[in-house]
Parts: structure tokens; C-alpha cells; sequence
């Protein structure tokens, strides 16, 4: 049976940890929309192309064949062919895709993408930033994940084994980046429920889900 799950939230959320094993409970695909922006920075990284040059990362886009696995128990992503799973996890992405997903024909050309891998699986645990407002309003569920500042800093800075400073300075340019361009994606769906999930650990946090899918 059909069943569109959203789960947006900031970075260190819980969003994809959450999202893959409500994924494999579920029996159902998983997608992380955030590794397709990521893929995205990381052709623009590769071609020498400033990531503030609008035009020129719309170019590379639209050239770049980028493929994204939907098995929620081993992520892959290729771009033009090259699997890049680690490599979008660094630094350097990390730096620079805030600038690149602000391009409004990058988000066109792969919420477009997002919809037709959705289509395509029918069950289905998308996670995101602008999953329940933009990419599937339909959805059967739509979460909005938060937690303190403090508590996803320290999420993240365990999660790559770096350091909680320059990870709490990092989540904050980002929160900032990601909230003040134009078509702000971290708006929220007004029909999103909204799950603090500050003081929860992951198990607590799934069961609420399940809980919601079962109304
Ligand atoms: O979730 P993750 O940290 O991997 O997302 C990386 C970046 O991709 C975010 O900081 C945001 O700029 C962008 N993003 C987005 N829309 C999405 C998912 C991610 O703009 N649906």
C-alpha cells in the first residue's frame, strides 16, 4: 500500500537516523534529499565553479547524472558514475551547500527528481527540509523534527567524531544560511507535527511515528 512519509528538520535533527529505521520498519524506500544537494555541491566542488555563481551551478547541474540509492540500510550516491557517499560528508560540501541549494533551478531540477523516485516507490520515507511543505504536500505523514542547538551540535560533533565547537559555529551558519534566502526550505508545513526531540532517544522517537502512522 502507498504511504509518503516526510521528515524534515534541521541538521542534527535526528532526521536520518529516525528516518531510515521508520524506513525499515515499515518495509517501505528511503530518501535523503540532503545527500542530492550535497551530490550536487560536490560536482560544482569538482568542476571549479564558485558555488555563489548562480548561472554556472545551474550549468553543472544540469549536466551532472547523479544517481541516489533508496535502500534505507545502505546509502549510495553517484555522480557522472563516482560513488561519493563519503566524500559529500566532508568539510568542503558541508561549506558549500548551503550556496548551491539556494539556487532556485537547482531545487526545480531535483525536487523534480524527488518526486518521480517517490512516484516511483509508492512506500517511502523521505527526509528533508522542504519534503512536507514543497516536495510531497500530499504526504501521508509529515514530521518536523527539532532539538536545542546544543543538543544537535553534540549530535553531529559524535556522529563525525569532530569537534563540538566548530560543530555548534558550523550548525549555526547553516541554520542562518538555510533560513534567510528567499524561498526559505526550512519552513515548515503547517500540518506538520511537531516533535521536539531534545530529551528522546531514537527508539522513543520512532514509536511516536508509528504512533502517528497508526492515527
Ligand atoms: O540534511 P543535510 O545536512 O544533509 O542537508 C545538507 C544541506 O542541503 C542543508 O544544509 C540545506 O542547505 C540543503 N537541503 C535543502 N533542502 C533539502 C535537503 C537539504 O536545501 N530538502
Amino acid at each position: 500500500r502507498r504511504c509518503v512519509v516526510a521528515v524534515d528538520g534541521p541538521s542534527g535533527s535526528g532526521k536520518s537516523t529516525v528516518s531510515r529505521r521508520l524506513a525499515t520498519a515499515l518495509d517501505a524506500r528511503y530518501l535523503d534529499t540532503g545527500a542530492m544537494y550535497r551530490a550536487v555541491t560536490w560536482a560544482v566542488l569538482r568542476s571549479g565553479v564558485d558555488p555563489q555563481d548562480a548561472e554556472a551551478v545551474t550549468k553543472v547541474a544540469g549536466e551532472t547524472d547523479l544517481k541516489i540509492g533508496v535502500d534505507p540500510e545502505a546509502s549510495s550516491v553517484t555522480a557522472d558514475g563516482i560513488a561519493i557517499d563519503r566524500d559529500i560528508r566532508g568539510p568542503e560540501v558541508t561549506g558549500a551547500v548551503s550556496a548551491v541549494s539556494a539556487v532556485p533551478a537547482v531545487r526545480e531540477q531535483l525536487v523534480a527528481l524527488q518526486r518521480e523516485i517517490i512516484e516511483a516507490a509508492g512506500r517511502i520515507v523521505v527526509e528533508g527540509r522542504d519534503i512536507g511543505s514543497v516536495v510531497a504536500p500530499d504526504a501521508d505523514l509529515k514530521v518536523y523534527l527539532t532539538a536545542s542547538a546544543e543538543a544537535r551540535a553534540h549530535r553531529r560533533s559524535a556522529e563525525n567524531s569532530a569537534d563540538l565547537s566548530a560543530t555548534a559555529a558550523d550548525i549555526a551558519r547553516r541554520d542562518r544560511l538555510d533560513s534567510t534566502r528567499a524561498a526559505d526550505p526550512l519552513r515548515q508545513a503547517p500540518d506538520a507535527v511537531v516533535l521536539d526531540t531534545t530529551a528522546l532517544g531514537i527508539d522513543e522517537v520512532v514509536a511516536r511515528l508509528h504512533e502517528l502512522l497508526a492515527g
